[in-house]
């Protein structure tokens, strides 16, 4: 199994990283005393389970997959129904409560957290599937991994992330790619319909035909700005197996700088059957460390021909692997542990909109290579392909015709003592590539560092989103410290 966000497997001696040996950080004390609370919701335990501090089961569902960010909220609302998310946006707003919204808890920067009150929709677990007209019916609190068995199940598949723990409302509101993007576009491209409780706890179902406003905003405008996700309505398709593959250099930066302008020319533009990440990390001695990975599905020896572009310019150092899994056990191959895992961690993102210059890439490679092995990985997610071939404003998500690839600056590591190092790292990588870049960044990967957040994130598509604020939440209820703003950012 390999996972695109391991930073371990770019070590060239296979030493794990492992996260699970760092302690726990400390969640911090509710802001608002669990005993102070107004009184709660007269809600029945099949709609909502209410979780505070002293509760037996307070615990386990606190984890966040960025530790660092983790917060203990005074009360935790599971919400099990539509009804009950309903109650409780009435009961947070008519209290004042400070509240944030969770699924699966993957915000890099803890944008689902409070101290306060958690509205957390994972009790909303449904999954219908209609093989008639392959539409996938999922309640919000779904994870990716819990949404692709349940399809697989069925024959059926669904284009999205590859970490399985991460939850469906926050992916598909931000865009979502993964290793079917190019064959099949993001995860929010397949929505239909979404059901959101809005500001004044209303529902309202959000499609082409009703609401079509804020069925735009759902598809790329991030999570937690206009209401919460109760659930999706999705296309999905047939697909039996996949081809993925993986193959491995280590180079010196001259090397690597030839490798790297080879898989940038190639990968956004390889057939659509393909998507592929180009891993670069430090393999120590001043070498770089680059590992291709990807999906096809088209046939074997297309794809062996296509890899040529890379392979026939420098030999690899570990031979490429390429075999045919059915989708499920394609997703488990790059998936990493199926397990909840929470570790230390920071990422910041960039999209490269025009092909990288030289001196742009020999300025990657310079910075990366005197890092120790694991101390960082740029992870990049070629685009082009089916993602392409939606307007850039015809959803909220502005990165389409033209955009090369995303690529995420990622560090991992297991003792708390070390987080302003691993840190100072990213930063220092992330500020060799500014020349290079054009300042737009992907609101999945979301970086409380950048100045201004709302351009990076949805630049042209920004006004539209600012409209549909100011239409679906005027008094800015659904506010974390990077929603949508009620008003365009003079910077
Ligand atoms: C290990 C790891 C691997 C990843 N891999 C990929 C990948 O392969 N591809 C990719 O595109 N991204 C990937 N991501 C990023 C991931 O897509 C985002 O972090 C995503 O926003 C997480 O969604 P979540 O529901 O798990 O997170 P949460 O932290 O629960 O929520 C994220 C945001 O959505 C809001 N939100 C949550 N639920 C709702 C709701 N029901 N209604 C409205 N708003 C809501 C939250 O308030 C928050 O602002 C990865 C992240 C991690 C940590």
């Amino acid at each position: 199994m390999e996972h695109p966000q391991r930073v371990d497997e770019l070590s060239p001696s296979g030493t794990p990283q492992s996260a699970a040996a760092a302690p726990l950080a400390a969640a911090a004390p509710p802001a608002v005393a669990a005993t102070s609370l107004p009184p709660l919701p007269n809600l029945p335990a099949s709609d909502v389970q209410f979780l505070r501090p002293q509760d037996p089961h307070y615990a386990d569902l606190l984890p966040a997959a960025n530790k660092l960010t983790q917060l203990a909220p005074a009360l935790r609302a599971v919400c099990k129904t539509e009804h009950a998310v309903a109650v409780m946006v009435d009961w947070v707003r008519s209290n004042g409560l400070n509240f944030a919204v969770r699924c699966g808890g993957h915000s890099y920067e803890g944008l689902s957290q409070s101290t306060d009150v958690a509205i957390d929709v994972r009790g909303l677990q449904q999954i219908t599937v209609d093989k008639a007209s392959n539409i996938v019916t999922a309640g919000s609190g779904v994870s990716l991994f819990e949404l692709y068995s349940a399809l697989a199940a069925q024959g059926l598949a669904l284009q999205a992330g590859s970490c399985p723990t991460v939850g469906i409302s926050g992916h598909l509101t931000g865009g979502g790619h993964g290793l079917l993007a190019r064959s099949h576009g993001l995860t929010c491209d397949g929505l239909q319909q979404a059901t959101i409780v809005d500001a004044q706890a209303r529902t309202l179902q959000a499609d082409a035909s009703s609401e079509p406003d804020l069925y735009w905003a759902c598809r790329g405008g991030g999570g937690g700005s206009f209401g919460i996700a109760t659930e999706f309505r999705i296309s999905v398709f047939p697909l039996k197996t996949a081809l993925v593959f993986g193959v491995s250099w280590t180079l010196s930066r001259a090397h690597a700088a030839q490798l790297f302008a080879a898989w940038q020319d190639w990968a956004p533009n390889a057939p659509s059957d393909i998507t592929s990440i180009m891993k670069v990390g430090p393999a120590g001695n001043g070498l770089i460390s680059m590992r291709c990975i990807g999906q096809s599905v088209g046939s074997e020896s297309a794809l062996r021909t296509e890899l040529k572009h890379l392979t026939s310019l420098q030999a690899p150092s570990s031979a490429l692997t390429v075999r045919s899994l059915g989708f499920l056990d394609a997703i488990k191959h790059f998936a990493g542990p199926l397990d909840y895992e929470s570790i230390l961690m920071k990422a910041k993102s960039d999209y490269v909109l025009t092909p990288l210059p030289a001196s742009g890439i020999a300025a990657m490679m310079a910075a990366v290579a005197p890092l120790a092995p694991g101390a960082i990985a740029l992870l990049c997610d070629s685009y082009g392909g089916k993602i392409a071939d939606v307007a850039a404003d015809a959803t909220a998500f502005p990165r389409r015709a033209g955009t090369q690839y995303c690529i995420q600056y990622f560090s991992s590591w297991s003792r708390a003592a070390d987080t302003a190092t691993h840190r100072a790292q990213v930063a220092r990588v992330y500020a060799a590539m500014r020349p290079f870049m054009p300042g737009a960044s992907y609101v999945n990967y979301c970086d409380l560092d950048l100045d201004d957040y709302a351009t990076a994130y949805w630049g042209d598509n920004l006004g539209r989103l600012v409209a549909v604020k100011q239409q679906y939440d005027p008094d800015d209820l659904f506010h974390h410290a990077q929603s949508v703003p009620l008003s365009v950012p003079d910077v």
